[in-house]
């Protein structure tokens, strides 16, 4: 960050849900922040508006992260128009449910491509900039799903698994570089993502919650902008579970 200058954060699939309450979080803790978003353009303009209320500057820019130019390019965008990334929250991801054994192979790999592999190409992308700094935080949104398994979610298991993987190598390549390298596990957070859960099971997780609540966006977002802050500076390569204490 230089001196005088607010610190830059970009926030991917930031139109809504976890990673909109993640940009309004870092506004407040001071961050100018870019907002990243795949289609909805309304959504990524009420983020813009939530973190401009809050004082600071925001950039709403379209790219899908699966692909890796879409990708370098919304890092690209965010460090013209914002300047150099202080931290990178990897939010963006989907689901397609289904059985393992009646899954096609277009559902396990959507999964994979937007959730892990576009994670791996912003990392990346804003690795560049922050290795030649020597300073810079990355949080992923992983889940208690990668920590844990779930039935039905093979694919998405599998790539916040494999998040928390990447977390942990690059946190041992980029230490050394002064940069930081984290992960959040939500449990099972109130969002559009979550919005078609049955009663039944909605019951089943909260029996299993100590704190016998769903989570808020709000929950998670706390915990991003700790990791992202100096508050958290010799904290690297760990998950940190945002789930009420669940156990499943
Ligand atoms: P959401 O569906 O409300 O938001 C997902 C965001 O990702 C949207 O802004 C969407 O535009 C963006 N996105 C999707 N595909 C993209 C692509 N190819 N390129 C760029 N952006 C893309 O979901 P949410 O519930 O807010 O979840 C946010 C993150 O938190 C996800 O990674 C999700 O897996 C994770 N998570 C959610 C929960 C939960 O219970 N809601 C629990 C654990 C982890």
């Amino acid at each position: 960050m230089s001196e005088g200058t607010a610190p830059v954060a970009l926030v991917t699939g930031a139109s809504r849900g976890i990673g909109a309450a993640c940009a309004v979080a870092l506004a407040r803790a001071g961050f100018d922040v870019g907002i990243g978003y795949v289609s909805d353009a309304e959504g990524a303009a009420r983020t813009a508006a939530a973190v401009a209320a809050a004082g600071r500057r925001a950039l709403a820019t379209r790219g899908d992260i699966a692909d890796e130019d879409q990708a370098a390019a919304l890092v690209a965008a965010t460090e013209d128009g914002l300047g150099p990334l202080d931290a990178l929250v990897l939010n963006a991801g989907i689901t397609r449910d289904g059985l393992a054994m009646r899954m096609g192979a277009e559902q396990w790999r959507a999964v994979l491509d937007t959730n892990l592999t576009g994670s791996f190409f912003c990392a990346r992308a804003a690795l560049r900039g922050m290795m030649r700094r020597k300073a810079g935080s990355i949080v992923a949104v992983s889940s208690v799903v990668g920590l844990m398994g779930n039935a039905g979610q093979v694919n998405y298991a599998a790539a916040k698994a494999g998040l928390i993987g990447m977390v942990k190598a690059l946190a041992k390549e980029a230490g050394p570089r002064g940069i930081r390298v984290n992960a959040v596990a939500p449990g099972w957070i109130t969002t559009d993502m979550t919005a078609g859960l049955a009663d039944e099971h909605r019951d089943g997780l909260l029996a299993l919650t100590p704190l016998g609540r769903m989570g808020t966006p709000e929950d998670v977002a706390g915990a991003v902008a700790f990791l992202c802050s100096p508050a958290a500076g010799f904290v690297t390569g760990v998950v940190l579970p945002v789930d009420g204490g669940l156990s499943m």
